[in-house]
C-alpha cells in the first residue's frame, strides 16, 4: 500500500492560477464580461483607496452584498476537481479571488493573492486581520486599537503583499493551470512569466482567444467546469 505522504513526494507539482471566471458557474459576476462593471458598480467607485477616503459607507455596503451572496454561493465542480487533484498531485492554488470557494471545496493549500472577502482588517494597521462569521463590518466596527475595520481586500492601486509568496511557489511549478482570469490586473497577472521553462501550461477561459500568450501554451477555450474535465483527463494519460 502507498501512503498518502509517498504518493504526493512522486507526484507532479501542479500551480493553479484562478480568476474571476473559476467562480462564474457559483453565480458570481466577473467584472471584464459586464464593461468593467462589477455587479453594477465601477471599480473606483468601490475598489480603491481613494474611494474608501471618500465614501466609507459606500465601500462596506459593495462588500457586504458580496459577502451575502457568497455566504450563499457553492463551489463549482471545477472547484470540487481541483481538491480532488490532491490526492495524487501537489496542488497550490493561487487566486485572484475573494471569496473562499476552492476552501470550501476543499483545497488545502490556497494563497489569496488579492485577499479575502471573509475577513477584515484594520484601516490603520493592516496586519491585524480578523475572521468574519457574520456578513457586513458596519461603520463604527474597530480592531483592538480603536481603528475602523474595513474589508480583507487587496484594492486598485495598492500593494500586493503576497505576490513574491505566489512567485516563489510558481517558480517551481511542474504543470501550471490558468483558470478565468483576463490576465489584465498587475502584478498578478505577470505570474504566468514566473514558471520554469519546461513547466506545461494550460488556459482554461471561454475568452481565450483574446489573451496574448507565451508560446507552447495549451489553450481550452470553454468554461471552468467543462475545461478542468478535459484538462483532468489529459493530465491523466
Ligand atoms: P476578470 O473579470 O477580469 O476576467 C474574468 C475572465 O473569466 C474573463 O477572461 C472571462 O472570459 C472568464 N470567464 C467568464 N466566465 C467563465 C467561466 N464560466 N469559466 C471560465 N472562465 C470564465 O477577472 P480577473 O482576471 O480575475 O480580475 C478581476 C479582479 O476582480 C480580480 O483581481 C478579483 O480580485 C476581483 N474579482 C473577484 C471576484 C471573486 O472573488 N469571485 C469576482 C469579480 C472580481
Amino acid at each position: 500500500m502507498i501512503s498518502n505522504s509517498k504518493m504526493k513526494k512522486t507526484s507532479k507539482k501542479v500551480v493553479v492560477f484562478s480568476g474571476a471566471g473559476m467562480s462564474a458557474e457559483s453565480g458570481l459576476k466577473t467584472f471584464r464580461d459586464h464593461d468593467g462593471l462589477w455587479e453594477n458598480y465601477r471599480i473606483e467607485e468601490v475598489a480603491t483607496p481613494e474611494a474608501w477616503a471618500a465614501d466609507k459607507a459606500k465601500v462596506l455596503e459593495f462588500y457586504n452584498m458580496r459577502r451575502r451572496q457568497l455566504m450563499q454561493a457553492k463551489p463549482n465542480e471545477a472547484h470540487a476537481l481541483l481538491a480532488k487533484l490532491e490526492a495524487t498531485h501537489e496542488v497550490h492554488i493561487i487566486t485572484q479571488n475573494i471569496d473562499n470557494l476552492h476552501e470550501k471545496a476543499g483545497s488545502t493549500q490556497v494563497l489569496h493573492l488579492h485577499g479575502e472577502l471573509m475577513k477584515a482588517q484594520s484601516e490603520r494597521h493592516p496586519e491585524l486581520i480578523y475572521e468574519l462569521d457574520k456578513s457586513d463590518i458596519n461603520l463604527g466596527d474597530s480592531c483592538e486599537n480603536g481603528h475602523q475595520l474595513r474589508p480583507n481586500v487587496v484594492w486598485f492601486g495598492e500593494a500586493v503583499p503576497k505576490m513574491q509568496d505566489a512567485e516563489i511557489i510558481t517558480s517551481s511549478a511542474e504543470i501550471l493551470i490558468v483558470i478565468g482570469t483576463s490576465l489584465n490586473v498587475y502584478p498578478a497577472a505577470s505570474l504566468i512569466y514566473a514558471v520554469p521553462k519546461k513547466c506545461n501550461c494550460y488556459l482554461v477561459d471561454p475568452k481565450a482567444e483574446e489573451l496574448l500568450l507565451p508560446e507552447n501554451w495549451t489553450v481550452i477555450r470553454s468554461t471552468a467546469t467543462e475545461g478542468v474535465k478535459s484538462l483532468l483527463k489529459d493530465l491523466g494519460r
